[in-house]
C-alpha cells in the first residue's frame, strides 16, 4: 500500500548543452536513465506535469455514463474521453468493481483536478507491466496511449520503459500480497495499479468482507470498508507526492505532536507506519467519513491549503 516516489524538477534536471535539453530521471537504487529531448519536447513534458482536469460534464452524468457501461471496452472509452486518465486496464478485474474505482476518480478530479497530472495509468499491475515491456521494445503506439507521442524516439522509448518497469518491479517485490499501490513516476508514467486477485470475481466478495473486518478491529479507519476507500488512500499518497505534505512544517508540528497511542484510537493502526502511510490513511477517511474524525478532519485541511499551493 505504498508507493514509490518520485519528483521531476525540470529547472535542474534539464541540462541545457546547445540544442538539446537531456533529461536525466533517476530511479530506485541509483538506477538512471536519459531522455534525448530538443526544447520543444522539453517544453511540452513541463506542460505535462501541470496538467489539470477538465471538466466537460456535470459530475452527476459522468457518474450515470459509467454506470450504464456495458463492457470494459465501453469503460474505458469513457476514462479517455471524459480525461479521467491517459490509459487504463480494467479487463483483469470485476466488472462492477472496475466502475466503482472509477467513480472514485471523478470524486478525486472534480474535487482535486490538479492531481490529473498524476493519473497516467489505472487499471491492473499486470496491464501496466504489459505496456511497459512494450515501450522497452520501443513501441510508438504505446507512447501514444501515455500522451507522450511527441516525445517519440525508440530510443526514449526503451529507456523510459526500462526504468520505470524496474520500479514498478521493485514496488511488487516490496509489497507482496498489496491490494492497490499509488506509483509516482515523474508525471510521465505515474499510476494507480490494483491488483487482479482481489479484484477478481469470487476473490472481491472475499476481498469486501476483509476489509470490513480490517475497519472492525481497527486496522484501518473509520467508514474506511469499501474497495473505495482503498483507493482513496492510494490517491492520498499521489496527492501527498504532489503537494509535498510530508515535509510541509505545519504537518510535521501537527504529526510530532501525536503519540502512538492517539494514532492509532484516533486513525488507524496502519497509520503508525509512517507519516506517509499516515497522511494516506488520513485522506482515506478524509473522504469516505461524512463525519470525519478530528485528526483525519485535521490532515484533510492541511493537504487543501498544500493543494492550493501546487503551480498550475
Ligand atoms: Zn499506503
Amino acid at each position: 500500500m505504498q508507493n514509490y516516489k518520485s519528483t521531476l524538477s525540470f529547472d535542474h534536471d534539464v541540462a541545457n548543452e546547445g540544442e538539446k535539453f537531456d533529461l536525466t530521471l533517476y530511479g530506485a537504487d541509483g538506477d538512471s536513465t536519459v531522455l534525448k529531448l530538443n526544447e520543444e519536447q522539453a517544453a511540452l513534458l513541463l506542460s505535462r506535469t501541470r496538467r489539470s482536469f477538465y471538466v466537460r460534464c456535470k459530475k452527476d452524468k459522468l457518474l450515470y455514463i459509467i454506470d450504464d457501461a456495458r463492457s470494459y471496452v465501453e469503460l474505458e472509452a469513457i476514462a479517455q474521453k471524459y480525461y479521467l486518465c491517459d490509459t487504463c486496464g480494467f479487463a483483469d478485474i470485476n466488472f462492477y468493481g472496475a466502475k466503482r474505482i472509477l467513480k472514485v476518480i471523478v470524486e478525486i478530479l472534480y474535487k482535486y483536478p490538479k492531481l490529473r497530472r498524476k493519473l497516467c495509468f489505472i487499471g491492473t499491475h499486470s496491464k501496466m507491466e504489459k505496456l511497459l515491456v512494450k515501450l522497452e521494445e520501443g513501441d510508438e503506439t504505446t507512447l501514444n496511449r501515455f500522451n507522450l507521442q511527441y516525445i517519440f524516439t525508440s530510443e526514449n522509448a526503451r529507456n523510459l520503459g526500462r526504468l520505470i518497469h524496474k520500479i514498478l518491479s521493485g514496488l511488487m517485490i516490496e509489497h507482496e500480497g498489496y491490494v492497490a499501490t499509488a506509483m509516482s513516476a515523474f508525471g510521465l508514467l505515474d499510476a494507480v495499479l490494483l491488483d487482479k486477485n482481489d479484484y477478481d470475481g469470487y476473490a472481491y466478495l472475499q476481498f469486501v468482507s476483509d476489509l470490513r473486518r480490517s475497519e472492525a478491529n481497527g486496522f484501518h479507519p473509520k467508514a474506511c470498508c469499501t474497495p473505495e476507500s482503498i483507493v482513496y488512500h492510494e490517491l492520498g499518497h499521489l496527492l501527498d507526492n504532489m503537494c509535498g505534505l510530508v515535509d510541509d512544517p505545519d504537518f510535521k508540528e501537527y504529526y510530532s505532536g501525536l503519540d502512538r497511542n492517539e494514532i492509532k484510537r484516533g486513525l488507524s493502526e496502519y497509520a503508525l507506519q509512517s507519516p506517509a502511510e499516515f497522511i494516506a490513511e488520513a485522506f482515506a477517511e478524509y473522504m469516505c467519513n461524512p463525519s470525519p474524525r478530528p485528526i483525519a478532519k485535521k490532515v484533510g485541511a492541511l493537504l487543501d491549503v498544500a493543494y492550493e499551493k501546487v503551480k498550475s
